[in-house]
């Protein structure tokens, strides 16, 4: 007992934070901007549990608060509460992402679970609760964005279980928890597979796409998709049926006791689309328009088959095949477009790219980006930025992180540091963002020259980046970014119709050895090939999108019907059927390894990323019926959406800006599907 007692007071005393603490103390440094030198892997612990203690305090306070509930004593209490805490993680959480020692990692390993149950705890705090839920319903003389913020925080308490009785709420902490720790196997399955599907083909699962693509191997590609496609339903190991079952009984149960009829139901009811009615209809019409155009395509990479055959490397009568279509589209696109990225390459290295990405921001907006120097960065990669608005006036500050490196995770994203809201003294806090990328760094003999691909994520992140900036709320909770997840990607993908206009490209993408600028031929060519191959694009990751909300849509009764994988495989034969999906294309992730929506936040969600694209199609539609430097409209725009992040509804401006319901043929007429 005495070693206990003295290893605890050895384990307080190592995490008792200091007041020496970087975190701790004031940010003295140009825009308040986090010192990095002066931050060790030793101060996050520390000061992330003094934040929450902090915040814990902060919250006590509020709840014991004699006075009546108001916004002010309690919505707004709670926004301005956990500084501490807040500005703390927002420099751990990104530097764990992008410059991610083993120690950090542990530290991750370590502490997210320790933020969880500090989260787990406000959320289940009954008392406070209370207070939301009387301010909640007293909502209605509050400025339109306290009722936004006000619902958003009461539906969190709701949407986890706080209005249930005291079984109902052990049964849904139960099954978060079982839920956790089954996604989490279904994740560790498919990493065993995938590097089982390694073994057995020598390809990644992220280069199987290139190998697809390029093997002229008609057997070796046969192989490699069946395997591919198999990918945890193999009866092993690491079998995911049984597993995905269990995680719809469960997901399904938890809808029940929140008083919904299927998880899809519960899942969007706080998201723009609303309910599962809407998004099937949505998806529905692209995927008629998708199969439609897959069907010309299998037409133009047949005849390509069929001078296969001819020439005898191929047996008579060989048809495409579900195996041929990367490798088919590919001769198809050679052939029709002729569009070689070597010979573009030179017109985007990297430095050009960002010039144009600030280049149309100014543009659109008149946001002016300078360099910051004077700003620390945590890498030697990173360039700090500082960005106004045309009357000179701070939007905040910018690092652009943009090359690949070890201790980076894959992929590309934008992130606040510090989010945009006002203090209670009234003082706007400016954000500090980052856009993060896996752009590849120069070599001894070029400088880092972009893909075609890359040059939009550079655009893309950019948009994100600027839905970040622009913001002018007053509440965390909703500034910025803070909106629901099929509205978010909206404006990351309307920043992204900029990247190939001719006046922005007249202004950056020049020849880097000898300052030519891109040959109008050229440029045509990237256009056209950005239009190819939309019917197997589009209707692959349509199919994909159906098949999770039919799975989130079977209710109770219906999931007890399930019993074995063969019910899961004609579970999914009998989706794909009805969606008209063709025989020569499957959905981009099957069950067994759709990992967005049974290990991420995608359940009843993948649908998404083509709902995004339908706004911001409709939106540059919009500006391109008045051209789109049109000022007027990229003010509306402006006003409209980027100031006032998740401050109201996203289908209320939507229709404030536009004037009508979003128009699903705008994405059909942009992936050349009409
Ligand atoms: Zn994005």
């Amino acid at each position: 007992m005495k070693n206990l007692i003295a290893s605890l007071a050895l384990v307080m005393a190592i995490t008792a934070c200091s007041d020496k603490n970087p975190f701790v103390q004031e940010w003295n440094t140009p825009y308040g901007t986090a010192p990095f030198s002066k931050i060790s892997e030793a101060d996050y612990k520390p000061a992330i549990i003094r934040g929450i203690k902090e915040r814990a305090a902060e919250i006590e306070a509020i709840v014991s608060n004699p006075e009546a509930p108001t916004f002010e004593n309690t919505i707004a209490a709670y926004e301005l509460s956990g500084e501490l805490l807040s500005k703390t993680v927002g420099v751990f959480y990104n530097i764990s992402e992008s410059d991610a020692t083993p120690s950090i990692q542990a530290l991750v390993d370590e502490l997210t679970p320790v933020l969880t149950a500090a989260e787990d705890e406000v959320f289940m705090n009954k008392a406070f609760f209370e207070r939301v839920k009387a301010v909640y319903e007293n909502s209605s003389e509050l400025t339109r964005e306290q009722q936004m913020v006000t619902k958003k925080l009461y539906e969190n308490f709701v949407r986890n279980g706080i209005a249930l009785d005291e079984a109902g709420q052990a049964r849904f902490k139960e099954i978060n928890s079982a839920l956790a720790s089954l996604s989490q196997k279904f994740a560790n399955n498919l990493l065993a597979e995938n590097n089982a599907f390694k073994a057995e083909t020598g390809v990644t699962v992220s280069a199987y796409p290139d190998f697809m693509t390029s093997c002229a191997d008609r057997a070796a590609r046969e192989k490699a998709f069946k395997a591919y496609s198999s990918r945890g339903n193999n009866g092993n190991d690491n079998d995911n049926n049984a597993i995905v079952l269990e995680i719809m009984k469960l997901r399904t149960e938890q809808a029940n006791l929140l008083g919904y009829k299927t998880s899809a139901d519960y899942l969007l009811a706080n998201k723009m689309a609303g309910n599962p009615e809407t998004v099937d209809k949505f998806l529905g019409e692209i995927m008629a328009s998708a199969m439609k155009k897959a069907k010309e395509e299998i037409y133009d990479m047949q005849k390509v088959m069929d001078e296969d055959v001819k020439a005898g490397l191929l047996p008579a009568g060989s048809k495409i095949q579900p195996w041929d279509w990367f490798y088919y589209a590919e001769k198809v696109r050679s052939r029709k477009y002729d569009l070689d990225e070597d010979l573009t390459k030179p017109y985007f290295q990297v430095d050009s790219v960002r010039k144009g990405v600030f280049y149309a921001a100014n543009k659109i907006y008149g946001v002016n980006v300078e360099e910051a120097p004077e700003v620390e960065v945590y890498n030697p990669d990173v360039k700090a930025y500082k960005l106004t608005d045309a009357d000179g006036s701070l939007l905040g500050i910018f690092y652009a992180d943009y090359f690949s490196r070890e201790t980076k995770r894959g992929g590309a994203w934008m992130n606040n540091f510090r989010d945009q809201y006002v203090k209670a003294d009234g003082y706007d806090v400016r954000p500090v963002i980052v856009n993060v990328c896996n752009f590849p760094p120069a070599t001894e003999e070029t400088p880092s020259l972009l893909s075609i691909d890359n040059v939009q994520t550079a655009f893309h992140e950019f948009g994100h980046a600027l839905h970040g900036f622009l913001t002018k709320c007053n509440y965390r909770d909703v500034s910025g970014t803070s909106v629901t997840r099929d509205f978010v990607e909206m404006f990351s993908q309307f920043n992204e119709h900029w990247a190939f206009q001719k006046e922005i490209l007249a202004h950056y993408a020049n020849d880097y050895r000898t300052g030519e600028p891109i040959p109008e031929d050229l440029v045509a060519k990237i256009g056209n090939a950005l239009k190819f191959n939309q019917g197997f694009m589009t209707g692959e990751l349509c199919a994909a999108s159906i098949l999770d909300m039919k799975w989130h849509e079977l209710s109770a009764e219906e999931l007890a019907g399930f019993t074995d994988a063969q019910s899961i495989r004609d579970f999914e034969t009998k989706v794909c059927k009805e969606m008209g999906l063709i025989d020569e294309i499957i959905p981009r992730y099957r069950t067994t390894y759709f990992n967005h929506i049974f290990n991420s936040g995608y359940s009843a969600g993948y649908y998404s990323y083509l709902w995004s694209e339908v706004l911001d199609c409709d939106a540059f539609e919009y500006f391109e019926k008045n051209g789109i430097y049109d000022k007027s409209i990229a003010d509306r725009f402006r006003r409209t959406f980027l100031e006032r992040g998740g401050s109201e509804e996203p289908m209320t401006l939507f229709l404030e800006f536009r004037g009508q319901e979003p128009d699903p043929g705008a994405l059909l007429r942009k992936r050349g599907l009409e």
